[in-house]
C-alpha cells in the first residue's frame, strides 16, 4: 500500500509519473488555480510543479502534510523559499535535465548570429533574394568567452571546441584547474571582456550576478562584440546591452531570458541586431522527459528518507 499521497499540477511526463506510481498515489491536477489549490493541498505529502503554479506562503500554512515541493525543472523562482523552509518543508529540483538543451539553444543562438539564419529565412519567406547582403562569418579561429563554467558553460565549452573557437573561462568559484579541465583557458573577467569576440553567460542571478555585465562592462569588451545570454534576465543590463547594440560596440546579441518575461514589444527584442527566443532553453522534449524522470526519483527520495542529490532548501 502506497503510504504516500502525491499532487502534481503543471503536468508531468509519463515516464516520471510511472516512477512516482510504484511508490505514491498519484494524483494529476494539471491547470489548478490558485483558491484550488489552497482547497487541495492538505490531503498531500508532496507538490510537483513547473513554472506556473506559484507556491506561496499560504500553501506552505494550508499543506499541513506537505514534506517535499519538486520542481520539474531548474527555475525555483516561483516557490517561497523562505516559506519552506520555515515549515521545515524540503525543495527539491532537477536541474541536470536541462544542461544539454541550454547549451544546443546556446549554440543555436552563436550560429544564428554568425550567419544570420532568421533575417535571410524571414526575406526568403516575402520572396526576396539576400544573397549578396548576407555575409557572416566564420566560428572556427574566433575567441568565445564563457562567464560561468558550471554544467552548462562547460557543454557550450565542449561544443564550441568542435568548431575550432578558442575558449576563455571565467568563473570565480572554480579553480583555474577545473577550468581547463572544462576545456577553457581560465582568465580574469576583465581579460575574458578584452579578447572575446563572442561572449556567452553560464552564471546564476544572485546579488552579485545581477546587472554584471553592465556599461562598464560593455566599455572593456572588443568593438563588435556578440553577446549570448541563455541564463537569467537581470544579469545583463537590458539599457547598456540596448547602448552598446546603438553605438554599433556590440554588434549582435542572442538572447533566450529578458528582465521582465515576456518583454512584450520591446526596443531590445525589436532590435535588428537581437536574435531572441522565448526562455526556450530547457524546452525540449528529452529535457522535459529527463526532467520528470529525476523529480520523480528526487521526491520518492525526500519522502523515504533517502539521499538527496539537489536540495534547494
Ligand atoms: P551551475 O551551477 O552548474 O553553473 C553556474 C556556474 O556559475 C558555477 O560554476 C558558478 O561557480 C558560476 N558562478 C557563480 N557566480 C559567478 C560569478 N559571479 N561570475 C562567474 N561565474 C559565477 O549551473 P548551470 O546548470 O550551468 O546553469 C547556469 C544557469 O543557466 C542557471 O543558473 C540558470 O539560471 C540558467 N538556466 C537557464 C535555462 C533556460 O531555460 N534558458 C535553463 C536552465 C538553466
Amino acid at each position: 500500500m502506497a503510504e504516500f499521497n502525491v499532487l502534481v499540477v503543471d503536468g508531468l511526463e509519463e515516464s516520471g509519473l510511472a516512477i512516482l506510481r510504484r511508490s505514491a498515489h498519484v494524483a494529476v491536477q494539471e491547470g489548478v488555480q490558485a483558491e484550488e489549490l489552497l482547497r487541495m493541498i492538505g490531503d498531500y505529502e508532496a507538490l510537483i510543479v513547473r513554472g506556473r503554479t506559484k507556491v506561496t506562503a499560504q500553501v506552505f500554512e494550508v499543506g499541513r502534510r506537505l514534506r517535499v515541493v519538486g520542481r520539474a525543472g531548474v527555475g525555483v523562482d516561483n516557490i517561497d523559499l523562505q516559506a519552506a523552509k520555515e515549515r521545515g518543508v524540503c525543495v527539491v529540483n532537477a536541474p541536470a535535465s536541462t544542461t544539454l538543451a541550454v547549451a544546443e539553444l546556446t549554440m543555436a543562438l552563436i550560429l544564428s548570429l554568425a550567419r544570420e539564419t532568421p533575417r535571410a529565412d524571414a526575406a526568403m519567406k516575402q520572396g526576396l533574394w539576400l544573397k549578396k547582403e548576407l555575409i557572416g562569418f566564420e566560428l572556427s579561429g574566433k575567441t568565445l568567452g564563457v562567464i560561468g563554467v558550471g554544467a552548462i558553460g562547460a557543454a557550450v565549452a565542449r561544443r564550441a571546441a568542435a568548431f575550432e573557437m578558442k575558449i576563455l573561462g571565467y568563473d570565480p568559484l572554480l579553480s583555474t584547474e577545473q577550468i581547463a579541465q572544462r576545456g577553457a583557458q581560465p582568465v580574469s573577467l576583465a581579460e575574458l571582456y578584452r579578447q572575446s569576440d563572442i561572449i556567452t553567460i553560464h552564471v546564476p542571478l544572485t546579488a552579485e550576478t545581477r546587472g554584471m555585465v553592465d556599461q562598464r562592462a560593455f566599455e572593456q569588451m572588443k568593438p563588435g562584440v556578440r553577446l549570448i545570454c541563455t541564463a537569467r534576465g537581470g544579469i545583463v543590463d537590458e539599457a547598456a546591452l540596448l547602448a552598446a547594440l546603438e553605438s554599433g560596440k556590440a554588434a549582435g546579441a542572442g538572447l533566450d531570458v529578458f528582465a521582465q518575461e515576456p518583454p512584450g514589444k520591446s526596443a531590445l527584442t525589436a532590435h535588428p541586431k537581437v536574435i531572441a527566443t522565448p526562455h526556450i532553453g530547457a524546452q525540449t522534449a528529452e529535457a522535459q522527459a529527463r526532467a520528470a524522470v529525476d523529480i520523480a526519483h528526487e521526491v520518492l527520495a525526500a519522502l523515504q528518507g533517502g539521499a538527496l542529490r539537489w536540495k534547494v532548501v
